[in-house]
This record gives C-alpha cells, sequence and structure tokens, in this order.
C-alpha cells in the first residue's frame, strides 16, 4: 500500500513538473556565465536615494527580481579598491592575501609604494618601471578567477576589466585575463605576466580609437536640475574638486584641457560616465570574442566601473555629478543586461552587482551641516607623537611615516633609547588618540598578540593587519573627518574613503539569475561572503583560505 502511495507520489511529482517545465524556461542546470558588476565607490543608501528614477532594467532588474542584500559590509580598517576588490574575489582579508590598501609605506624602499609593483613583468605598449603596478606576483591565496580556471581544468574563461590597472588585476587573480583602460596609453592593455601578447581582437578594439570620440564631450544633468537640487541639493557647493579642467559644476566639458586627444585627456576622461561606456562597450566585446557563456563549461566576467569613484573623489558623494552617474550607470547597465539577454540567455546567467568601498561626505560639507568634520594634514599628527616620545624618552626623531594605513616608528631611535617597542607604540597610540580627529588607534603588539577588546573594530584591524607591510600603529579617524591622501593628491578639495565607518564600508550587495531567491534580505552579511557564494553557484571549489561562507538563504532549491 505504502508502494502504492509512493508511486502516485511520484507520478504527481512528475506531471508537477512537466507542468512547471511547460510555463517556464527551465534554467540551466548551472550557470554559463556569471558577471560580477563591481561599482567603485558606490554607497549603500544610491539605490534606495535614486531608486525611483532608475529605468526598468538595470539596477531595477536586481533589485525587484533579485536577491537584494542591505546589510552587506567591510570588516576591514581601509576600505580602499585594493582591498575591496580582493575581498570581493577571494572571500578573503588582507591578514591573509597582503593587500593591505592601494599602497602603503615601505620600509626597505624608506618611501610608499603602490600595491602590486613587480619589475620583472611589463606592460603591453609601456617601458617596463621598477615601481610600476605589472602583476599579482605579491596576491597571496588563490581567486574565484583562480578556481574557476582550475576548476574546469582551463577551459572556463575567467576575464576582467576595469580602468584601473589594480582592479583588474586583482580580481583575475593568477590565471585569470585581466584587461584595463591605461590612461597613460589611450587604450585597454594588459601585463605579461598573465599573457604573451594582447589577443588580436584587444588590438582590433584599440585602433578603433573609441576613447577619442569623446574629446570636447559635454557632460550634462540627464533630468531637469530641479530634480537634483530637490534630492541633493545645489550644484556648486564647498569642497569640489577641479583638477581635471572640467570645472565643478555642469555642464563638464572633457579635454583635459587640450586642444587635442592626449594623457591630459585620456586622464580626464576616466572622471565622466563615457569611460563606463567605453568600459561595457569592451566588455560587449570580449563577450563576442572569447564566446562567453556559450558552452557547458562556465565563464566568469568581472566588470570594475571606475569612473563612479574619480566622479565622487572630485564632487563628494552627496553631490549632484554622483546622482548624475548614478541615474547614467543604471541605463548603461539596462543596455549591458540586454546585451547579454540576447548573446547569452537570461536563463544562463548569474548577475551579481556590489562596490568597493562608499565615501566620505566632503568634510566641509559635512560641518556647515553642524556636525564635526575636518580635513586633518598627516603633518600635526606626527607632531604629537613627536613631542610625545620626546617629553617621555628625550629628543630624536621618531616617526619614520604617518597616512590614514599607519604610523611607521623609527626602529633605530626605539634601540638607541633602549626601549621597547610595544612601549613605543602604545605612548603613540595614546597620544595619537588625544587628538580629535582620531577615534581610536591600535598598536602592532596588540594585534599580533590578540590582546584587542572583541569589537567590529578590533575585528577589522585584525583583518587589515599584516605583519610584513602594516605600520606600527593603525589609526582611525573619527566619523567624517578625513585624514590626508597623498596618494590621490587630495589635499584642499575632494574627498575619498578608507576608513571602516559605515559610509565607507556598507556596500550594495544583489545577486540575480534563476539559482536565486528574490527578496529582501535584512541579515548582516559579510563581503567575504560573496566568492564562495559564487563558487557554490557555479559548483566549483572554493579558494583554500576563505573567510567568507555562503549565503545559503539565496539560493533557490
Ligand atoms: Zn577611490
Amino acid at each position: 500500500m505504502y508502494k502504492i502511495h509512493a508511486g502516485r507520489m511520484a507520478m504527481a511529482i512528475v506531471l508537477l513538473m512537466a507542468s512547471v517545465a511547460s510555463t517556464h524556461a527551465q534554467p540551466a542546470a548551472k550557470p554559463r556565465l556569471a558577471v560580477l558588476v563591481i561599482i567603485d565607490q558606490f554607497r549603500h543608501e544610491n539605490l534606495k536615494k535614486f531608486g525611483d528614477l532608475f529605468v526598468e532594467d538595470g539596477f531595477r532588474r536586481l533589485m525587484d527580481g533579485g536577491a537584494w542584500m542591505t546589510d552587506a559590509r567591510y570588516s576591514h580598517l581601509h576600505a580602499s579598491t585594493s582591498p575591496g576588490h580582493n575581498v570581493i574575489t577571494s572571500g578573503m582579508y588582507a591578514y591573509k592575501t597582503g593587500i593591505i590598501a592601494n599602497s602603503w609605506y615601505d620600509r626597505s624602499w624608506r618611501k610608499r609604494r603602490r600595491s602590486l609593483v613587480d619589475p620583472d613583468s611589463h606592460l603591453f605598449g609601456k617601458d617596463p618601471s621598477p615601481d610600476g603596478r605589472a602583476s599579482t606576483k605579491e596576491l597571496q591565496g588563490t581567486t574565484l578567477a583562480d578556481e574557476l580556471r582550475m576548476a574546469t581544468n582551463f577551459r572556463g574563461k575567467a576575464i576582467t576589466i576595469s580602468a584601473k590597472d589594480y582592479s583588474a588585476m586583482i580580481s583575475a587573480g593568477k590565471i585569470g585575463t585581466p584587461y584595463w583602460y591605461e590612461a597613460s596609453l589611450g587604450r585597454f592593455t594588459s601585463s605579461s605576466f598573465f599573457m604573451d601578447d594582447l589577443p588580436p581582437w584587444v588590438k582590433q578594439f584599440n585602433a578603433r580609437k573609441l576613447p577619442d570620440k569623446s574629446f570636447g564631450r559635454t557632460w550634462e544633468r540627464l533630468l531637469p536640475e530641479a530634480e537634483y537640487v530637490k534630492r541633493v541639493g545645489i550644484d556648486d557647493r564647498v569642497g569640489e574638486e577641479d583638477n581635471r579642467k572640467s570645472g565643478t559644476t555642469f555642464p563638464h566639458v572633457t579635454t583635459g584641457g587640450l586642444d587635442a586627444p592626449g594623457a591630459a585627456y585620456y586622464n580626464a576622461l576616466k572622471h565622466t560616465p563615457w569611460s563606463n561606456d567605453l568600459e561595457l562597450e569592451f566588455a560587449r566585446q570580449a563577450i563576442i570574442e572569447e564566446q562567453l557563456g556559450q558552452d557547458d563549461v562556465p565563464d566568469l566576467l568581472i566588470i570594475s566601473l571606475s569612473a563612479n569613484d574619480y566622479v565622487g573623489h572630485d564632487y563628494g558623494p552627496l553631490s549632484q555629478e554622483v546622482m548624475d552617474m548614478t541615474l547614467r550607470t543604471d541605463r548603461q547597465l539596462a543596455d549591458f543586461f540586454g546585451f547579454l539577454d540576447q548573446q547569452v540567455g537570461r536563463d544562463k546567467t548569474l548577475l551579481i552587482l556590489t562596490a568597493d568601498h562608499g565615501a566620505l561626505p566632503i568634510p566641509e560639507q559635512t560641518a556647515m551641516k553642524g556636525i564635526p568634520a575636518a580635513r586633518v594634514p598627516e603633518g600635526p599628527l606626527t607632531e604629537r607623537v613627536e613631542q610625545a616620545l620626546d617629553a617621555a624618552y628625550g629628543d630624536d626623531g621618531w616617526v619614520e611615516f604617518i597616512d590614514k594605513v599607519g604610523l611607521y616608528l623609527n626602529y633605530e631611535a626605539i634601540e638607541r633609547h633602549q626601549l621597547t617597542r610595544a612601549e613605543v607604540e602604545q605612548l603613540s597610540a595614546e597620544a595619537l588618540e588625544a587628538a580629535p580627529s582620531i577615534l581610536k588607534a591600535f598598536t602592532r603588539t596588540h594585534i599580533e598578540r590578540g590582546q584587542l577588546p572583541d569589537t567590529n573594530l578590533a575585528r577589522a584591524a585584525y583583518h587589515s593587519f599584516h605583519p610584513d607591510k602594516s605600520g606600527d600603529v593603525m589609526p582611525i579617524a573619527t566619523p567624517y573627518y578625513m585624514i590626508l591622501d597623498d596618494e590621490y593628491s587630495i589635499t584642499t578639495y575632494g574627498t575619498t574613503h578608507g576608513m571602516p565607518h559605515d559610509y565607507d564600508i556598507h556596500v550594495p550587495l544583489l545577486f540575480y539569475g534563476p539559482w536565486i531567491k528574490p527578496g529582501y534580505y535584512r541579515l548582516p552579511v559579510d563581503m567575504a561572503d560573496v566568492t564562495p557564494t559564487i563558487c557554490e553557484l557555479l559548483g566549483i571549489t572554493m579558494p583554500a583560505t576563505r573567510d567568507g561562507q555562503v549565503l545559503g538563504n539565496i539560493i533557490g532549491d
């Protein structure tokens, strides 16, 4: 009797499945193509603030039809592009990968150096450079791209695209294939670390000279000005940056101050919406030429849209320009998603959308609203530490280097005065914490011994600390204060990011595809969970030392 019942059940299930099959296109068993879109500098609230102005099939495709995780955050100190991309695409933090920031002080070089420097590799079209970014040799551990390549016996492709060398390379890992728009050349390139030469289709793409076509182009608002004033305020505001010679108010005309396309123009182009068009056009070409998603072996495409970051740095995250970039990115993605539908198919494509970090509002604008905020030059911070150590131990040059990544003490001075590093670190941290602009300062010794309190900030410090690269004290700015950042030459204008505060670490995270259970998910998510989740969806091995875990609740049965 049980048998008969079971048989009927089985038949009923078969009939049910048949009826489902007749009304819905069955998804491919696994995604054929995973497309991970990383918007460089995109705050979580942008989707909410401007959501009603979006078109039907851009961001809204994922917001309305996908899994939208509303509390996705990074748990690291230096919320910037290199660590952000690294966490998304490897599922690990810098204490394992070594990518603690975009650049950091190097004791042996006695100066700041950038991530990914490799004198043994060169960029196509450029002379080799001893301090140029050229490979991911220093990146420890594997990435999503590496694992996909290995799991498919190198039949699956993993292509990454950006307007920043480091975003493309970090996302590619060791055996993915990165391409990026290189502003110093005005075209797309890659490194000899990843391939022997650029493939013919990339050379043909470059021969079209698409960047030149936007020379002198005017960037005007997409919608009437009143819409922008209503939501984010007036266009002309204190603290905005104009170092690309295109002004701080609409309309922005992009020439880089030149009469014809040249290096300054190719750089200025990165600060416009047309840079995203260029990247997405390159992505379309890559999908066609590399036949991504055309067979049963899964492929991976990672697109990092860099222009949003440059615009955010120049005008601040609350500017009309960032609002307009957001609306334009929405429309650009809608076009691109339409292309994916045609070329690969909605039932075969897994879409993931997120960001590498947020941004700090321009300090002068925050201060005008009555919230304490300021730019904090590095000089006075150094002075505080020098004075405290001079008073305690006698005159010396105690500070070798300081920036937002860390304070690096002069070890020779510590030896001369026969002190322990631990006590000098401690006094330095206390001197920094006495400044209103510094919320907290963690010492190397406390981190190495695991002696920090059990707090979110401490966890972030452990995640960002690498013994060979980090400083002796890690300062954390008071929220809304900005420790000046030489890297982008941001001194008196513009803004930056790189602190473990919500405006920098809270980003959108959305998954879309027939394998995803749609919904608005409020559970906290660590950004290290992205790679394990994609690996699970693709059915591939995960990076061996991953920190993150699979977001099982968003995956359908
Ligand atoms: Zn940035």
